[in-house]
């Protein structure tokens, strides 16, 4: 059965009571410390100790801290420093107003759970629910009660080194991972000790930075921004979201952190939004980079009117809005609907019973990266990696097998796992997968290993240039030995932990340094190679994909990533991850994507009638190298009996599709079966395909399942030519299949 991803459930954030509680503060409360609630500092010194005086930048911030003028600190993080952080704020200001602690808590706090595109991968809206519900226990634990994810951008460019924090390319299924990571976030209760804020960024249209440069602008269609990018943001407000962050980026020439359209418009007049915006770091004042204000000044005015509530790390807010309001600039009405939204939050957090709730050491001492969060980490990991070729039958591995070869600098990297965005991860702590080998084989088997290649390690820093340094290639005969003398080889290419993230992107998305030569040549004297293929994003190397019988693409999976990844080659997990985004196969093709409209002619091969006005490349085919959807098992699952319950269906009705998927295999395994539609004639164009619904399921070994969708006009509503989203009566097709090139499909026709 589907999942309604909208419960209308917009007023979860608005409780009478303390809106009552919000109206008394807000009659208390002066100007400036109106203001101060409006303002977001990143932790400029170390709060446990003295304030350093003599650092007019620290003391300034110091004195604000302490006259109710910060509104919340981010980047604090720790039991003991929120605790004095927040003891600064409360017994100090005139009102004792609590701070809000944010933090990115990405994928995971310490410990680190696959990076989100990873997770995607896995199609399983509850394992990732119970990742970032672990992930908030240890941060709620640590001090943090409000953190900077889910990040929900549609990304289609893996240049763009951020498609790592999102869930890939497709805006339903990012509307159901947005919706899980929010839930597990937030819990049922903000009151309750353990759960954090969420915050759905970046509003709007991050993800389709030209050329997937970061920072850079933004401009598409109103179908696209409708159809593609605002989904998940509206999903998820529907459902109950505390917080959004808006975006470095125009949209169209009006930059996001001054978009009224975007910020009060649709989120809180049109999806009735009731918590707060925060804007990114320095987002507001780069409004005058942009282009858009002459000033601060006005980058204050732009940004309050606009919508956008909190101001992180611009001081805008913080040197100009006390004078906008006595100016009559702007209306200390805007301003009071500012900070009432910042204190409810504060208010339904439980804050203002207890303020130092969540700095509690001794839940600290036990939480934080237990041995309990690890076993999560490692199911989870297990379940996001996608297993792209087993041609061979080479996996499962036996665990008997008498030696192994793992090769490449990335097998025995305890960092690269981690990932961009790890919280407060330790450097070099993940379980490398040499470790997860060695650890899952028998005393008989021999693991040995060599580093063969070399690539650059990961120097904690936020550089935004990565130095590659040349490989002399001094590892290769080793390498080449070993592969020469052992049964199997398991070679990991990829990236290492900071090439994929934020000021990332790349022009070049193949692997670096001589991984690629090192392949082939171990390719040459052992055909038995298993790749293992960790990295940020897609990838592009055809030369891999296609000279590789077997692939497992394992992203950066956290913690227990060596584990993880053990577990699916010695056959203790049957793979059963999709692809949540395509995979180029070459960079000329970006964006490639599963659901772009019809370019108008049919799409035949080259050399057919009609080639030459056909939208081609001449010199590589329009397909990706693996679909959107893609993953294999070590079973196989037949579909039959597909059909509906009606091909005829007016607006009020509920139909039904059901397919019956069959285990035609020898082992247990997960399938995640995917429903595809088309809308063929329409106001405005309609893609070739359409994600509406899938279901993972477990089907044993011969066993048949029966798959339920139901399909109403919600199912088919779309940004019409009109400006408004509904359903056009007409011919449809309906499609299910295991991804979205490898579907059956039947027609359905619908009257008003
Ligand atoms: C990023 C945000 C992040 C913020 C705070 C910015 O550079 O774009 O996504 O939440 O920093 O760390």
């Amino acid at each position: 059965m589907l999942t309604p991803i909208v419960s209308n459930a917009q007023n979860v954030l608005i409780k009478p009571e303390i809106e009552k509680q919000i109206d008394d503060l807000l009659s208390r409360m002066t100007l400036e410390e109106k203001v101060g609630q409006l303002n977001q500092h990143s932790g400029s010194w170390d709060v446990t100790g003295p304030i350093p005086e003599d650092n007019e930048y620290v003391a300034e911030r110091a004195r604000l801290l302490k006259n109710g003028g910060v509104g919340s600190l981010l980047n604090v993080t720790g039991a003991e420093a929120t605790y004095a952080a927040q003891k600064l704020a409360v017994e100090n200001s005139r009102l004792g107003i609590p701070l809000l602690f944010g933090f990115d808590v990405i994928h995971g706090y310490k410990t680190i759970f696959p990076i989100p595109l990873g997770e995607a991968a896995s199609w399983d809206l509850d394992i990732i629910e119970k990742s970032t519900r672990t992930a908030a226990i240890e941060a709620s634990a640590a001090g943090i009660n409000w953190t900077f994810a889910p990040m929900v951008d549609i990304g289609r460019d893996p240049r763009w080194g951020r498609v790592m924090e999102g869930a890939g390319e497709d805006p339903y299924l990012g509307s159901q991972v947005g919706l899980a990571r929010m839930r597990g976030f937030q819990g049922n209760d903000l009151s309750e000790v353990n759960t954090i804020l969420a915050t759905a960024k970046h509003l709007a249209g991050y993800g389709f930075s030209e050329g997937g440069r970061d920072y850079n602008t933004v401009d598409f269609s109103r179908r696209t921004l409708h159809n593609i990018v605002l989904p998940p943001f509206k999903t998820l407000a529907e459902n109950g979201l505390a917080t959004v962050m808006n975006s470095f980026n125009d949209l169209n020439g009006i930059p996001a952190s001054g978009d009224r359209y975007l910020q009060t418009t649709l989120l809180k007049e049109k999806w009735g939004f009731n918590g707060f915006i925060v804007s990114d770091w320095g987002s507001i004042r780069q409004m005058i980079n942009h282009g858009y204000s002459k000033d601060l000044e006005q980058s204050a005015l732009h940004a309050i009117t606009s919508g956008n509530d909190m101001d992180m790390e611009s001081e805008a807010y913080q040197r100009h809005l006390v004078d906008l309001v006595e100016s009559g600039e702007v209306d200390v009405a805007v301003l009071d609907e500012s900070v009432r939204r910042i204190l409810r939050t504060k208010f339904l957090l439980g804050l203002f019973d207890d303020p130092y709730k969540y700095s509690d050491p001794e839940r600290e001492e036990k939480l934080v990266y237990s041995d309990e969060h690890r076993t999560i980490a490692r199911d989870v990991a297990k379940r996001s990696i996608v297993l792209l070729k087993n041609e061979k039958n080479t996996l499962p591995l036996s665990k008997e097998i008498s030696s192994i070869a793992v090769v490449g600098h990335l097998a025995a990297d305890k960092d690269a796992p981690l990932g961009n965005w790890r919280g407060r991860g330790e450097p070099n702590s993940a379980v490398s997968l040499l470790e997860g080998i060695k650890a899952a084989v028998s005393n008989n088997t021999k693991v040995n290993y060599t580093e063969g290649y070399t690539l650059a390690a990961n120097n904690g820093s936020f550089a935004f240039a990565l130095e590659y340094p040349e490989d002399d290639g001094s590892g290769f005969e080793a390498a080449i030995e070993n592969a020469k003398n052992s049964d199997v080889v398991v070679m990991a290419v990829g990236e290492e932990a900071l090439q994929s993230g934020e000021g990332r992107s790349l022009v070049d998305i193949s692997l670096k340094g001589r991984q690629l030569e090192l392949f082939k040549l171990i390719r040459e004297v052992n055909e038995n190679i298993v790749v293992v293929l960790m990295a940020g994003r897609p990838m592009i190397e055809p030369e891999l994909y296609e000279g590789a019988s077997t692939i497992l693409n394992t992203w950066h999976l956290g913690t227990e990533a060596g584990n993880a990844i053990a577990d699916v080659l010695f056959g203790d997990y049957n793979p059963s991850g999709k692809l949540p985004m395509s995979i180029p196969r070459a960079i000329g093709q970006i964006p490639v994507y599963y659901n772009h409209v019809s370019p108008g002619r049919p799409q035949t091969g080259p050399g057919d009638d009609g080639a030459v006005f056909w939208s081609h490349y001449n010199d590589e085919v329009n397909s990706p190298q693996f679909v959107f959807g893609y993953g294999l098992s070590y079973t196989d699952f037949e579909y039959s009996n597909f059909e509906l319950s009606k091909n005829l269906m007016n607006m009020d009705e509920t139909i039904t599709a059901r397919v019956d998927v069959t285990n035609t295999g020898e082992v247990p395994g997960e399938e995640v079966v995917q429903l595809y539609i088309r809308d063929h004639f329409a106001s405005s164009m309609r893609p070739v395909k359409e994600l509406k619904g899938f279901e993972k399921v477990m089907i044993n070994a011969g066993e048949t399942k029966t798959i339920t969708f139901k399909l109403d006009k919600k199912t088919f509503e779309f940004y019409a030519a009109d400006g408004t989203w509904k359903t056009e009566p007409g011919m449809f097709s309906i499609m299910v299949g295991t991804n979205s090139n490898d579907v059956q499909t039947l027609e359905l026709n619908i009257e008003r």
